[in-house]
């Protein structure tokens, strides 16, 4: 290829291959311009590279687009904590207009099917209400609250996880609280908000510090404050936050501290292994209300239970 082949020069002085001085090519790499065999040459967008140059290629494209400790590409900003608090507000904005009241939303019709009532998914199997209770809110304080701390915890954890991590980090999280109100609770009482996932973000910030070695100060001060405000405003579930914080604080250490190899099958099984385990706590605290019956009576679901658990 560099020489013009004549009939007086002999095939032995055609360059030979720089990583096999046996093998004589007529090929070069476009990169870096040494003679390379076919065996030392990988297509490349343009022409044919060299094996070195393959791999020095790769290295800066790992450099150029750096990757967080749970694996994830730095995104230029948050895309999946907007859309939560979107949902959340517009959820609530559904149930002001049931129930034709700011304050007094719980009225509305969506609140009354959605709201984490033990009696209603243990009697009536309406096991959804652990999932949608996390999207509701009752009245513009506590909605105000929870989407303030959402935006301020979930951009720094979205950052950190990637958008896929971060919603599985959020909803396993948020099933985490859900479950543990329903094992632990008053069977007959209402739960809704978003801060058992709240709390899930608030243990994967604590988790995500000590993993990046940073003063874990803050972290532990502003899970002190949440956990004071949540025993002292009534009506607030500690038990939905401590089972938040605690599935979270788990489910993040698995992101953050998986090995390299095979890092997203191990953060996958996490969540699965996670998942699985509040549904199984689901069935044995089902197990345990069995004697719950649910009715529709004129519209309402009405539910009693006979040993009054
Ligand atoms: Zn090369
Ligand atoms: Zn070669």
């Amino acid at each position: 290829m560099n020489e013009p082949a004549s009939n007086d020069t002999p095939p032995t002085t055609m360059p030979v291959c720089w990583w096999h001085p046996g093998r004589q090519t007529g090929l070069s790499c476009t990169r870096c311009g040494r003679a390379a065999c076919p065996d030392c040459l990988r297509e490349a967008s343009v022409g044919y590279q060299c094996v070195d140059c393959v791999r020095a290629g790769r290295e800066a494209q790992r450099r150029a687009h750096p990757r967080t400790v749970a694996g994830a590409t730095l995104a230029p900003r948050p895309v999946v904590t907007p859309v939560l608090i979107a949902v959340n507000v517009l959820l609530y904005v559904v149930t002001v207009a049931q129930a034709r009241s700011p304050l007094d939303n719980e009225r509305a019709t969506l609140f009354g099917d959605w709201v984490l009532w033990p009696r209603a998914i243990a009697g009536a199997d309406q096991w959804w209400r652990l999932v949608t209770a996390g999207f509701l809110h009752y009245g513009p304080v506590h909605l105000a609250v929870n989407m303030f701390a959402l935006w301020v915890l979930g951009r720094d954890m979205e950052a950190q996880l990637g958008r896929v991590r971060f919603i599985a980090v959020y909803l396993v999280s948020l099933l985490g609280g859900a479950v543990s109100v329903y094992l632990f609770d008053d069977s007959n009482r209402g739960t809704a908000g978003a801060s058992g996932a709240i709390y899930g973000l608030l243990g994967g910030i604590l988790v995500v510090v000590l993993r990046l070695r940073l003063n874990p100060t803050a972290a532990i001060g502003l899970i002190v404050l949440n956990l004071i405000i949540s025993v002292t405003i009534p009506n607030i579930s500690l038990l939905g936050h401590v089972g938040g914080l605690v599935v979270g604080a788990a489910v993040t250490a698995a992101m953050v501290f998986a090995p390299a190899r095979g890092r997203v099958v191990w953060q996958a099984a996490a969540v699965v292994v996670l998942a699985a385990a509040c549904v199984a706590l689901v069935l044995y605290r089902d197990s345990q209300l069995a004697s719950v019956a649910c009715d529709y009576q004129g519209g309402e679901l009405l539910c009693t239970t006979p040993s009054g658990a």
